[in-house]
């Protein structure tokens, strides 16, 4: 074994093996992957080998697809068979909000390259011979499902990275990893020791053992999963002689069922309600090449619902049964990418469809670490979307609940119960107690509305229970002023003699004078956004002498805390804090929303003295606060920054001093309604590491002659000068009782050109509104477009200005 390396990869399964490979193929060959035993000693050896190219984030999807087109391309370089049968498949819905959500998904495959087709049960049928067709309303056909060998694909990895000059040490345990003075890692293993300057964890099944090394607790479990495998079944050899082909796979969203063609029989999965995790706190490391008691009786109520729908399964024998651990994170998507605070340690782990999915972490993570970015957008795999909150109890209690539910619907206004409430700010109860319906953002509870008593979220693809009521919490801000808890956005102070410096580096646009706040997009190497924030100038505000406050994507607080300590100066002349929970906020909005705070505050807040963009400290009753004048509603407002020690106060304080101006209490889905008739976007919908500034209409915030080298300046002045290749816009739609949601397909002349990232029923204007990307080359027509929705196609114009306040005069007043 080599006593040095660039990269050592831990662990030989299917995604090591897929990280190895694509490092080596980037050129990064001086790479080396250690496994304690034969490849395939975790859960790869027993998987069912299936893969499929559909995922509920799109751009998972895309490395989906990528993934399984790669087979060809290993088992040529490779030498080594990857067994892959391409059968095609078909997804099968037994309800109609099944079929509804299967038609969003042949929606989204349009602008993915997804080939995807909707097909009656009886043409189902005549694709997959042992369906009742009378068991479902609807199906869709995808034609790139299909399943291989699990070992042969490892396998295949490997042999293709050795050609390429990687290396691989089987029978190698890793003992520990130890971080050295000059950065390097030692990696300690059973058979002496290697340095690295990169360590990627892909232990899978003792992925968290292998985080342990270093101090991490990554957020990931291990579950049980049974499927079984019939005696050889007449039907499928008089299918097999009569077509010459397998029969094809079948996913059975409601059965919570997959299947296939083994041999001459079939193989049929399931994701049972009683499930369970295995090795809970410590997977053990003598486990390997075993498998695990089968427990029938805990999968029979969905082989009941199996043997219904495919009624042949009936009449057969069932040969064996595999029961086998494999590991998920909270939200079944992978944990990819650099760990904050640990420079050099990468996971590429919690992979729940290695077959599916391994390619595409491989893909990522390659990038990541040789080019410095993944190359795509990989926000849904990103290790990043979780902080320190997702111990390992919530990580529990979460990941039963989404193997549960692995094919339940998730309605875009359902908010899942498990591992809640977890982070809650002190006026939590006191907005409950007014009727709060609660959402999560990175472990806190956020309000989306206010219920009478007795009403409250009633599941659906369409327009529902909270529809008049958001419409009021709308009117209340429109017409006087509203309330809304702002805690969730991330928060963060920068202070030392270097911060302006630093900030003016970091962030694409100019920096305010003291007292005053700025909109700040953030860009990467490549010129494309990776934040937006607000910017504030302390300045003599701050106690603590001169310093800045940004307000950005609560989400995305530990991916940006990554790349800000990234980017520190090494002479500890800046020093960046999250504020987390040690700051709450409120924000006041609408016409009334000065009275409102002149009443509650001794502070003069004229329009002279504290104009739009102005931040200031005022007492807020007897509570210290900082204020800024901004408000994401675009009506006249305020957020109000708070201790959490005098959050209630400031609340209690508002909100009696309101009372002569009607104040009432709206939530995030009330201020979703409210913003898009301002066209502003977000960070996560609107804006993401993919869109360039001048392509999402941020370009105005970003000062391309500023004197400093902000980074991506080079790229942005490209983009400004060659104009990028999409643009956001803004459509209203003539929409039925539903509203977008997210990854609707925007057609323009009959054809497919765009795709929408969010939306809703803007309640002022009494308008559906879609924001989305198209190519610059339609960006100005206003008519032709239309954007499709539950299946049917909308016509939609284009909303240049904002429906509401487009002069700017409430804002400003
Ligand atoms: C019953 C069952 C059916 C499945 N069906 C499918 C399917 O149809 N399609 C699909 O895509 N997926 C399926 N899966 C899931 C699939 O198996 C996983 O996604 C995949 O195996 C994950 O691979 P991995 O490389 O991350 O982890 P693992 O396969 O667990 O590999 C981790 C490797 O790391 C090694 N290792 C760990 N710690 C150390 C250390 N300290 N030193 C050295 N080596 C170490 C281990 O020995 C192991 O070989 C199924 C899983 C099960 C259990």
């Amino acid at each position: 074994m080599k006593s040095h390396a660039k990269v050592v990869v831990i662990g030989g399964g299917v995604v090591g093996c897929s990280v190895l490979f694509h490092l080596a193929r980037h050129g990064w060959t001086d790479v080396v992957l250690l496994e304690r035993d034969e490849l395939t000693s975790g859960s790869t050896w027993h998987a069912a080998g299936g893969m499929h190219t559909i995922n509920g984030d799109p751009n998972v999807a895309k490395l989906q697809k990528y993934t399984i087109n790669l087979y060809k391309e290993i088992e040529e370089l490779s030498g080594q068979a990857t067994g892959v049968h391409l059968t095609g498949g078909v997804l099968l819905a037994a309800t109609e909000a099944r079929l509804d959500w299967l038609r969003g998904v042949v929606a989204k495959g349009r602008y993915l390259g997804i080939e995807l087709e909707e097909i009656s049960p009886n043409e189902a049928a005549e694709l997959m011979p042992l369906l009742d067709p009378k068991q479902f309303v609807g199906a869709v056909r995808n034609k790139e499902d299909g399943h291989l060998d699990p070992s042969g694909v490892t396998h295949a990895y490997a042999k293709a990275a050795r050609k390429l000059g990687a290396e691989v040490e089987r029978f190698t345990k890793v003992e520990d990893i130890v971080r050295r003075a000059d950065g390097l890692w030692r990696v300690i293993t059973n058979k002496g020791e290697v340095v690295a300057e990169h360590v990627v964890n892909a232990g899978g099944l003792w992925a968290r053992e292998v985080g342990r090394m270093v101090g991490l607790e990554l957020p990931v479990l291990a579950m049980e999963h049974m499927y079984l495998i019939t005696e050889d079944m007449p039907e499928v050899a008089v299918w097999n002689a009569k077509t010459g082909t397998e029969i094809i796979h079948a996913v059975d969203f409601d059965g919570e069922l997959y299947l296939r063609q083994e041999r001459g029989g079939m193989l049929m999965g399931t994701y049972e309600k009683a499930n369970k995790p295995w090795s809970e706190y410590q997977t053990p490391w003598n486990f390997g090449h075993e498998l695990l008691e089968p427990d029938i009786d805990r999968i029979a109520p969905s082989l009941e619902v199996g043997f219904r729908h495919f009624p042949a399964f009936q009449n057969t024998g069932i040969k064996q049964i595999i029961n086998g651990p494999f590991t998920f994170a909270p939200d079944g998507n992978p944990l990819v990418g650099p760990v904050r605070g640990l420079p050099g340690f990468w996971v590429a782990c919690g992979v729940m469809a290695g077959f599916s999915q391994g390619g595409g972490v491989g893909l990522a993570l390659s990038n990541w670490m040789i080019e410095g970015d993944p190359g795509a957008d990989i926000w849904a795999m990103d290790v990043a979307r979780y902080g320190d909150w997702a111990t390992m109890a919530y990580t529990n209690a979460k990941v039963r609940e989404n193997y549960s539910r692995r094919f339940s619907i998730r309605f875009p206004n359902e908010e899942l119960p498990a591992g809640r409430p977890l982070k809650t700010t002190p006026i939590y109860d006191l907005l409950s107690a007014k009727g709060a319906q609660w959402g999560v953002a990175y472990g806190l509870e956020v309000p989306l509305w206010y219920a009478p008593e007795g009403v409250k979220d009633e599941f659906s693809w369409r327009r529902s229970s909270d529809f008049t009521q958001v419409a009021k919490e709308v009117r209340t801000v429109r017409d006087g002023v509203g309330l809304s808890e702002i805690s969730s956005f991330a928060k963060y102070k920068v202070t030392g003699e270097g911060a302006a410096a630093w900030l003016d580096r970091m962030l694409a646009c100019k920096l305010p004078k003291p007292g005053r706040m700025t909109l700040a997009p953030m860009l990467k190497q490549d010129g494309r956004l990776i934040g937006d924030f607000t910017l504030a100038n302390l300045g003599p505000l701050d106690r603590d002498g001169d310093g800045w406050f940004l307000a950005g994507s609560g989400i995305a607080e530990q991916y940006h805390m990554r790349w800000f300590e990234r980017h520190l100066p090494d002479d500890g002349s800046v020093h960046i804090e999250a504020l987390g929970a040690k700051l709450t906020g409120l924000s006041i909005a609408g016409p009334n929303a000065r009275e409102l705070l002149a009443k509650a505050t001794r502070s003069e807040v004229s329009n002279a003295a504290f104009p739009f963009m102005a931040m200031g400290r005022m007492d807020i009753g007897m509570a210290p606060c900082l204020v800024g004048r901004v408000s994401y509603t675009g009506d006249l407002g305020y957020e109000i920054w708070v201790a959490p020690e005098y959050q209630r106060a400031a609340y209690q304080t508002l909100m009696a001093a309101g009372e002569e101006f009607g104040i009432g209490l709206f939530g995030s889905r009330a201020l979703n309604a409210l913003r898009l008739e301002k066209n502003y976007g977000s960070w996560g919908r609107e804006y993401r590491p993919i869109y360039g500034p001048l392509e999402a209409g941020l370009d105005r915030f970003v000062a391309y002659s500023k004197d400093a080298d902000f980074i991506g300046k080079a790229a942005a002045l490209v983009e400004r000068k060659q104009g990028g290749k999409l643009r956001l816009r803004a459509f209203v739609v003539d929409a039925d009782d539903a509203d977008v949601i997210g990854d609707e397909p925007i057609w323009f002349d009959g054809a497919v050109r765009g795709w929408v990232t969010s939306g809703g029923y803007a309640h002022h204007s009494k308008k559906s509104i879609a924001i989305g990307y198209v190519p610059k080359e339609i960006a100005d027509e206003s008519d032709g477009f239309e954007i499709e929705l539950l299946g049917k196609r909308h016509a939609a114009r284009m909303q240049a200005t904002p429906l509401f306040d487009a002069n700017l005069e409430r804002m400003r007043a």
